[in-house]
């Protein structure tokens, strides 16, 4: 048995070893490395944030062993591109998106959640600089992402004009921008990406199959994790085998939505890839109710793939643009769809189905730190 402080230095090093491996970098006296890509990085050698063994937090490095409890996959802002036209009636509210997640937070730490990933991509209008706040108001662990959304609902006209009109190589251009906000910053922000988000439709279109080898490419050069977005009850297979196909290190792979179906033979064949799979809308029962995930979940764990697993939400704590009043069937049909749905009635639900404590520690506390440090 290896103790705690062996443990946690062997993921470090193999971490740093793999990271410094995958940017080409000679590690530096002080330990920082520098990302070395090509002909044009070696004019200038661009340098690299990151801390080697160590999360990218809003707030900085994080120590994998401070993860703690971990809701993987949720949005404390969200907005499908087109809310900036509606900008006039419904300006950016910074205080409100502010107040409004302070709030869930305070809910989320009350059963004893430490860290958050925002899962929120580039077009859907992530907020750094929110975050960081909310992090330093609250003390919880923040991770932000760096992404793309779908073909159909994210910003793919921007991608793919400059395709089409300048023949880009569109995965090469598309990860020069992940790689940068994990390694150096999103915007002038200062904050460093911790995931890689992707999405793809029902079937993986040809600008969804760009950006996900994108994410690939990141990975490679970062050793961050690739969490993804799955439309309806499919695609997480045909996610899975493409990520693998371009070569992503598949412990460092979360297949998202899962719970989209409640065909445990769906979530079965996408553990075979060998990747994470997330449950990660628990209580948004528009897309899936939560007796199938109860009855799903208690099962694949009693066929041992609680290591497997991850819990989560989606909540969209704040939508920018005009808010409206939602209509009460709506209202209605969301009544579970809240940041502390999952530990407040979920975890004891699943406990009754024979889920364990030890169980449920793997899923929402080592399952998140093995998907960061890739094991
Ligand atoms: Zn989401």
């Amino acid at each position: 048995m290896k103790s705690k402080k062996v443990e946690e230095f062997e993921i470090s090093r193999r971490n740093f070893l793999k990271t410094s491996a995958a940017l080409g970098v000679a590690a530096t006296i002080s330990g920082i490395p520098t990302l070395s890509q090509g002909a044009e990085a070696k004019k200038s050698p661009v340098k690299s944030r990151m801390k080697p063994g160590m999360i990218n937090s809003v707030l900085g490095p994080l120590s994998p062993s401070k993860l703690g409890l971990t809701l993987m996959h949720e949005h404390f802002v969200f907005s499908y591109p087109g809310w900036e036209a509606d900008e006039t009636l419904g300006p950016l509210d910074f205080k409100g998106a502010l107040q409004t997640n302070l709030e869930a937070i305070k809910k989320a730490q009350k059963y004893g959640i430490k860290t958050i990933v925002d899962a929120t991509p580039n077009d859907n209008h992530r907020d750094p600089l929110l975050y960081k706040a909310l992090a330093q108001k609250t003390g919880m662990n923040i991770i932000c992402s760096t992404g793309l959304y779908t073909e159909e609902e994210g910003s793919a006209v921007y991608f793919k004009t400059k395709k089409a009109w300048f023949g880009l190589d569109l995965a090469k251009f598309v990860s020069e921008i992940f790689i940068k906000e994990i390694t150096e910053g999103i915007g002038k922000s200062g904050v460093l990406a911790g995931v890689i988000k992707v999405a793809s439709g029902p079937k993986m279109t040809p600008y969804e199959a760009d950006v996900h080898k994108a994410a690939v490419i990141a990975q490679k050069a970062t050793g961050v994790p690739i969490i993804t977005h799955t439309q309806g009850p499919t695609g997480g297979v045909e996610q899975a085998d493409f990520l693998k196909k371009q070569g992503a290190d598949c412990t460092q792979v979360m297949i998202g939505h899962v719970s989209n179906s409640k065909d445990i033979e769906y979530h079965k064949a996408i553990l075979q890839r060998g990747v994470y799979i997330a449950f990660d809308r628990i209580g948004l029962e528009p897309y899936g109710k939560t007796e199938d995930h109860i009855k799903n979940i208690s099962e694949l764990c009693k066929l041992g793939f609680a290591d497997k697993i991850m819990l989560s939400q989606d909540t969209v704590n704040y939508w920018w643009g005009r808010q409206i009043k939602p209509p009460e069937a709506l209202v209605k049909a969301l009544e579970n769809y809240r940041i502390d749905f999952v530990t407040e009635k979920f975890l004891p639900a699943i406990k009754e189905q024979g889920v364990t404590d030890d169980q449920i520690k793997q899923m929402m506390e080592v399952n998140p730190k093995n998907l960061f440090m890739g094991n």
